[in-house]
């Protein structure tokens, strides 16, 4: 057996061959320079295996075979329904492999297990079979104009889509991406983030054994600012979707400026969640847990700033306590009755801590956490559930993005003061309201500037409802019918019945 295949068992006992490669026009190889990433297990700090990293020239090599695979007629030509038949296959054979691709997704991540299999993974296959019914049914339209004319459009893939994953959930933000531009005809070349590498590489062996054409999916391991760049710089891609940080999220629109490529961002976001005086608390304190402390807190739309209403502000403060207290339970990832694993890395663990202490030297009122946990085995990136209240609009706390299981509380009199400090942020990405008055839930959400509202829950998503920001929070909008327009163009065809000039 080559360093291309290796042996792993998981902390659960799970035994499976762990792919290291990268997965180039169906086969495995390694990079030119020989570089790899090492992955490391957040729960024990212990090295799980090294993986090739790609550099420019192996990212050459990819969108080299995903260009040959687009101009392929085995993929060019597929019938839309047998294109939609295989995506079903594929996500038949994801649901097959599930237990083994969830095991590799906590090792590697530190989410507990039962998301993994019960969400992430049950999640990556109702995507994949979403948008693989779409594969026969993404149309053109006939536009009526003058009985001298016909004129309709034909909508077309993009090409080689170039798409750049993070690794707060790397499988599933993988279908998200895969399952739009698969069933739309075009082909891939996917950079997981370096942080979480390997279930993505056993997924690829699926990709292989289910019989897409070689090339139509190529996968590529590699830092962001080799591989993630010399992809969002290549002449020959046509499209660059990313998920990931605000940061990351302009450099990439610059250098996707090189060719004008195609572009969707989903960044960063400082959610917010405000509950009214009318609201049902006992609801409100379960999805401010679900909206915040969920996957570690490392979500993108997590609802991270808490308003509340100044008559319900004391008691929705000690009913949350007591709730995070409760649900939010720490420990090993394989362990039932985990709901918090360990941050995914130590530079996601220390970055938390920082804004912890923040909080505490900027004066807000920490009112539970706010430290390191370190009763499993003294070891891994975990971190007491951390709540802070009182906290004001100038704090770092309450402006910046942790990503982490950290939340910010704070007070407001009135709804027109509630919508206008929800808005004062520079993200726009999702935000619930709390309210059992209709027309209120209805106006405010009107008034945020998000890309989603969630009335009286939180971070309720479903693939086939439009997920994505406004302002610094993204561009474009993944999943649902949305997340097509995203990977098609519309090219309008205009025919002279022969009566015009
Ligand atoms: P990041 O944005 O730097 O990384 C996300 C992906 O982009 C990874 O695949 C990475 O390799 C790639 N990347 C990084 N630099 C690149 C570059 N110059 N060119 C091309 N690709 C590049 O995120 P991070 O550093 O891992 O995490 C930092 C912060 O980002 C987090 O604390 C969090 O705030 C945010 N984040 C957001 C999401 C999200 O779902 N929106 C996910 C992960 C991280």
């Amino acid at each position: 057996m080559s360093d291309l295949n290796v042996e792993l068992t998981a902390p659960n006992g799970v035994k499976y061959t762990q792919p290291t490669g990268l997965f180039i026009g169906n086969e495995w190889v390694k990079s030119k320079s020989g570089e790899k990433i090492t992955s490391i297990n957040p729960t024990d700090e212990k090295e799980i295996v090294s993986v090739y990293a790609a550099g420019p020239e192996d990212v050459d090599l990819a969108v080299a075979a995903a260009r040959k695979a687009f101009k392929d007629p085995a993929w060019r030509d597929m019938a839309t329904t047998e294109r939609g038949e295989l995506m079903y296959r594929f996500a038949t054979l994801i649901e097959k492999h599930k237990e083994t691709l969830a095991t590799i997704e906590t090792w590697d991540n530190g989410k507990p297990y039962s998301v993994a299999l019960n969400e992430d993974l049950a999640e990556t296959v109702s995507t994949l079979k979403y948008y693989a019914g779409f594969a026969d049914k993404v149309h053109g339209q006939v536009i009526d104009t003058t009985p001298a004319k016909l004129a309709y459009t034909i909508r077309e893939p993009l090409g080689v889509c170039g798409q750049i994953i993070p690794w707060n959930y790397p499988l599933l933000m993988a279908a998200w991406k895969l399952g739009p531009a698969l069933c739309t005809g075009n082909t891939i070349v996917l950079k997981p983030a370096e942080q979480t590498p390997l279930s993505i590489l056993y997924l690829a062996n699926l990709i292989k054994e289910v019989g897409f054409p070689p090339g139509v999916i190529n996968i590529v391991n590699g830092e962001g600012r080799k591989a993630g760049a010399a992809l969002a710089q290549h002449l020959d891609v046509d499209k660059i979707a990313f998920t990931g940080s605000t940061a990351t999220g302009r450099e990439i629109m610059k250098m996707a400026a090189v060719n004008l490529k195609n572009i969707t961002l989903e960044t960063g976001g400082k959610s917010p969640l405000l509950i009214f005086d009318d609201c049902d608390l006992e609801q409100a304190v379960k999805w401010a847990h679900i909206g915040i402390m969920y996957n570690q807190g490392q979500v993108c739309s997590a609802t991270s700033r808490i308003l509340v209403q100044e008559g319900v502000y004391d008691k929705f403060v000690s009913a949350f306590k007591e709730y995070v207290s409760t649900a939010s339970k720490v420990g090993d990832p394989f362990a039932d009755d985990t709901f918090q694993g360990p941050q995914v890395t130590k530079a996601q663990y220390d970055r938390v801590l920082s804004y912890i202490e923040s909080g505490k030297t900027e004066g807000a009122t920490l009112v539970s956490g706010g430290e390191a946990f370190k009763d499993v085995g003294g070891k891994g990136f975990f971190i007491h559930p951390t709540i802070f209240s009182d906290v004001k609009d100038t704090m770092k706390i309450f402006r910046e993005e942790v990503f982490g299981p950290f939340v910010v509380i704070s007070s407001f009199k009135e709804e027109e003061e509630a919508i206008s400090r929800a808005n004062d942020t520079t993200y726009g990405l999702g935000s619930a309201v709390f309210t059992q008055n209709i027309t209120k839930a209805h106006r405010v959400a009107r008034k945020i500037e998000a890309g989603m509202v969630w009335i009286n829950s939180s971070n309720d998503s479903d693939m086939r409802i439009p997920f994505g920001g406004v302002k610094m929070s993204g561009i474009g909008r993944e999943l649902g019918e949305a997340g097509l327009e995203a990977y098609t163009n519309k090219k309008a065809v205009h025919v002279n019945l022969g009566t015009v000039l």
